[in-house]
């Protein structure tokens, strides 16, 4: 590609809107530009790339035995009605209307879809197992798009649906995606770790996430200092602190007037947060709950919704729904005569011996309250493990860091095809729904998690497989007909090769297309100058500042030797 032919336009200043480093350098470099909010088009540059994590995908997937497919992204609304998502799926999704006014969604995912087509196309045990996939676009309503493409409101998503006879053809297929998901990461230069994830009310080990570490990631992950545990924080298991056992005091109602936080009563009562249980309140689909955790403790909701059989909407209770279950202000809710759906209690709440809580009175506490003997309630581990607890697997020190999901692998089940009658025969004859898997990769995700881990101050530094261009050519004065000839050649040849050349061709400063050149981030360049006269010209590595004066001769090596690191 010459350059000067190219639609591209690089920009100098960082675009106000872009506050992490890929979507700085996706807009800068000229690979996208937004259309709406969380709605982008790719330029050319930007989809060679994309083309090319999409080909690492398909080699991956292809190799597994899995089967491609395309299914249109508008899906008619009677298909998730028989899974019961189009109700469940909330304001995330995309709703359309026909002419006709039938109702359609643009496609988030596609389990129904897929088990639909199963349903339809697969009859026997012989034909299992069976996987498909498709590299397509998404539609989420987001309720807030940001970081560019790593959260977006169009997205491409690799999904891959499996379809076995057994849990053990499920394991496998399972296992089989794993492994094809390394693959795929590796091959992209992308340091990605398989974590643990919560899978919903399904419950069990059967999700795995893909994390890319990263500083602005939207995940905490929990990782073991000693064993190989990881898991997203919504999954961790935490371990209870044991505390000293004591002699169970009787209950005293005590009025603490303007003390409504825990920093207020930790400083009111002269004691530790540790001393304190507190009650929130949450709205649940319409349910009102209250969950209780240790003062210095976080609700983890996760574990709350899949306590509750799986919640759509779960949001803090507002004052009203709050003076209705407590008879007070907010800031007083305990578990005493609470008037609740549902209360939650975490173990370490359970094994704390004479604590404070609120009185469902406005201006007072209770001190010396034990669980079982003054309130009870569903007992089970709701909060977030924090740094420094312990491993649940070993018991060593658990850390956490931020992170991004690139990748998800989950065992489903029969949860949609029994949902929506998806059966075959089996060896004796008898109907059996199909035992499912699904798997994603958020493709343009995954692009700009690339950019994230692979960039500098200059710009963007492209792992090999997944550079737009490999090498790029600069002529430093086009007006030199030598130079020219030089770059040409190489141009061409290189070409030949079957090696992607870009050649700045364009009638701008050498400064110039040596800063465009770094921020596009090719992984090779070759300067085409003044030397050429010594039959020479500069190779460098966008990944090295050494710059190495060459034979003309020996840039065809210099490339290869690339390819074969
Ligand atoms: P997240 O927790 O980040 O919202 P998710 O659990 O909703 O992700 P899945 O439904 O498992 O995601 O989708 C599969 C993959 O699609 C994710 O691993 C992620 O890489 C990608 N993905 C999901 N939502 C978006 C989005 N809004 N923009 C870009 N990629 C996305
Ligand atoms: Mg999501």
């Amino acid at each position: 590609m010459k350059m000067s032919k190219m639609l591209m336009l690089t920009l100098r200043e960082v675009p106000a809107e872009a506050e992490i480093a890929s979507h700085k350098l996706m807009l800068r470099a000229g690979l996208m530009r937004k259309m709406a909010s969380g709605i982008y088009n790719y330029m050319p540059l930007g989809l060679k790339a994309l083309k090319n994590v999409e080909t690492i995908i398909r080699e991956e997937m292809d190799a597994t035995g899995a089967q491609e497919f395309l299914a249109s992204a508008m899906i008619p609304s009677e298909l998730w009605k028989e899974s019961g998502r189009w109700d469940a799926y909330g304001a995330e999704m995309f709703r359309v209307k026909d002419r006709n006014d039938r109702d359609f969604c643009l496609g988030p995912t596609h389990e129904e879809v897929f088990t639909d087509i199963a349903r339809n196309e697969i009859k026997s045990y012989k034909q299992l197992p069976v996987n498909l996939y498709q590299i397509q676009t998404k539609y989420r309503d987001e309720r807030r798009p940001r970081f560019g493409v790593m959260r977006s409101r169009e997205f491409i998503m690799k999904d891959a649906y499996s379809f076995d006879k057994d849990n053990e053809g499920l394991d496998l297929s399972f296992n089989k995606m794993h492994d094809a998901y390394v693959n795929i990461f590796n091959k992209c230069g992308l340091d990605a770790k398989c974590v643990e994830a919560d899978s919903g009310a399904i419950g069990g080990s059967n999700s795995a996430e893909f994390m890319v570490k990263s500083e602005v990631g939207e995940d905490d992950i929990v990782f073991c200092t000693a064993c190989d545990y990881a898991a997203n924080i919504e999954k961790a298991v935490s371990t209870p602190e044991t505390m000293g056992k004591e002699e169970l005091k009787k209950v005293n109602k005590v009025e603490t007037p303007n003390a409504k936080t825990i920093e207020d009563l930790v400083k009111f009562f002269n004691t530790t947060d540790k001393k304190f249980a507190k009650t929130l309140i949450f709205n649940a689909d319409g349910k009102i709950v209250a969950v209780m955790v240790r003062g210095d403790r976080e609700v983890n909701e996760t574990k709350v919704s899949n306590a509750l059989g799986g919640v759509t909407e779960l949001s803090m209770a507002n004052a009203e729904e709050v003076k209705n279950a407590t008879n007070a202000e907010v800031g007083f809710a305990g578990p005493i005569g609470i008037k609740v759906d549902e209360l939650l209690v975490d173990n370490e709440v359970a094994n704390m011996f004479n604590f404070i809580v609120g009185a469902n009175e406005t201006g007072y506490h209770i001190e010396n309250v034990n669980y079982g003997r003054d309130f009870e309630g569903t007992v089970g581990d709701f909060r977030n493990i924090t740094i420094g607890e312990k491993c649940p697997h070993c018991g060593a020190e658990i850390t956490i860091a931020r992170g991004t999901e690139v990748g998800h692998i989950f065992k489903l089940g029969t949860k949609y095809s029994e949902a929506m009658g998806a059966n075959f025969i089996d060896e004796n004859g008898e109907s059996k729904p199909f035992i499912m898997g699904c798997y994603g990769i958020g493709v343009t995700r995954t692009l700009a998690s690339i950019i994230e881990q692979h960039h500098d101050d200059n710009g963007i530094i492209w792992p090999l497989s997944v550079a737009p261009y490999h090498v790029s050519i600069i002529p430093v004065n086009i007006k030199d007909e030598n130079q020219m000839k030089v770059a040409e050649e190489i141009y061409n040849k290189l070409k030949s090769m079957g090696i992607e050349v870009i050649m700045d061709d364009r009638n701008e400063r050498a400064g110039v297309k040596f800063k465009d050149s770094d921020l596009m981030g090719m992984p090779m360049r070759v300067t085409v100058g003044k030397k050429i006269n010594e039959g020479q010209v500069e190779f460098k590595l966008r990944n090295s500042d050494d710059i190495e004066v060459i034979n003309i001769e020996d840039v065809y090596n210099k490339v290869k030797e690339q390819f074969n690191k």
